[in-house]
């Protein structure tokens, strides 16, 4: 770092994303990306005629795409919000809500405590129960931003929305944002309670369920007060904030909806099927309603596992933290990944006896 850089900026710690090797050939269950390829309407539209309209700048309204989500969604487009990638929106949010204070569970994405430290905030973190599971009560009436990511990560653990809204009902002061990254995989949905309260923001993604993570589309619903507070700070930062390529692309995925209720049903069913494969040999696994297993072994520690697996050629997430230390969170893969994955594990028990 320069000598130049704002002193609060420097002292800042970063986000660590997931390992993205470029050359060596992992079978890559490490950042929860969907397993199978973008629908086949999806790569018609990013053709050749609009790669040559990169020429020109993207619509800054996102209108076609707002229009799409909301009707997809059953709200209006001034309900909307798009964003590069959720991280944008989440961002966003933290700018808008989160300078006066918020909480969010011990155990969730680690990008929030690096936006809240962003804006100079410094976030309440309400420890998960035993169990993993987040008790409602501990966020009534907090008097600062909550954000409750449903399913969780990398717990997979869901939280009825009728939980939630008892959470936004006790804090109508402040917004509750509601990041539903893994929804598709298994989860309810708050966008209805958008109509009811004008305190709730829930955040959706393309990265995950709709195999976009590389075009970087993220999306909001909530109040239009709320959305018109994110049009702001992204007048104020990059209007144009989602490339032509990736605008067309998200819309066509929506366009697509069929292929993809139907692949995520099958991840999940990849999901439950590898879950009790592990159980079978010993792990213990909760009950992830995301694309993704929260699992750990009593006889080998979650680094030595990441590692053991790393060196077979799977990689997969070891996140550490105190309460989840002796965990590796694992991507569902196809079903063919899951039976590697499966085998190296065997052979990596195997070679402790
Ligand atoms: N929320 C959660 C809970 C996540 O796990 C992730 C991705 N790791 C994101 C948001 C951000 O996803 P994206 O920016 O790709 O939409």
């Amino acid at each position: 770092m320069s000598k130049f850089i704002d002193s609060c900026l420097g002292k800042l710690e970063e986000y660590v994303p997931g390992e993205q090797p470029q050359e060596r050939k992992f079978i890559k269950l490490n950042t929860n990306e969907f397993p199978f390829p973008p629908a086949p309407e999806v790569i018609a539209a990013v053709s050749a005629a609009e790669v040559g309209k990169l020429r020109l700048y993207s619509d800054p309204t996102c209108r076609i795409l707002k229009e799409k989500l909301a009707a997809q969604y059953g709200v209006q487009p001034e309900n909307v919000f798009v964003g590069n990638g959720s991280d944008e929106v989440l961002n966003f949010a933290f700018a808008a809500y989160c300078r006066k204070g918020v909480a969010f569970p011990d155990i969730s994405y680690g990008f929030y405590p690096v936006y809240a430290r962003l804006y100079g905030v410094e976030p309440e973190t309400v420890p998960l129960k035993d169990d993993f599971s987040v008790s409602a009560e501990d966020y009534f009436g907090k008097n600062k931003a909550i954000l409750i990511t449903n399913p969780n990560s990398p717990t997979g653990l869901l939280l009825p929305v009728s939980e939630i809204e008892r959470i936004v009902r006790s804090n109508p002061d402040n917004v509750v944002m509601v990041d539903e990254a893994y929804v598709d995989f298994g989860g309810e949905s708050a966008v209805p309670l958008i109509k009811k309260y004008d305190n709730v923001l829930v955040i959706g993604t393309f990265s995950k369920s709709r195999a976009l993570a590389g075009a970087r589309v993220g999306f909001a619903f909530g109040d239009a007060a709320l959305i018109r507070d994110l049009e702001k700070i992204k007048y104020c930062t990059n209007p144009y904030n989602i490339n032509r390529l990736s605008l067309v692309a998200a819309a066509a995925a929506l366009d697509a909806q069929a292929y993809y209720d139907e692949k995520d049903a099958l991840v999940a069913e990849t999901r439950d099927k590898t879950r009790a494969a592990l159980t079978a040999l010993g792990f213990e696994a909760t009950d992830s309603k995301g694309n993704f297993i929260f699992t750990k072994h009593e006889r080998i520690s979650g680094k030595t596992l990441y590692e053991a697996l790393r060196s077979r050629g799977i990689l997969v997430r070891h996140l550490g933290g105190e309460r989840i230390r002796e965990y590796i969170r694992i991507t569902v893969g196809t079903p063919e990944q899951m039976e590697t994955l499966i085998d190296k594990i065997k052979e990596i028990l195997n070679s402790l006896d």
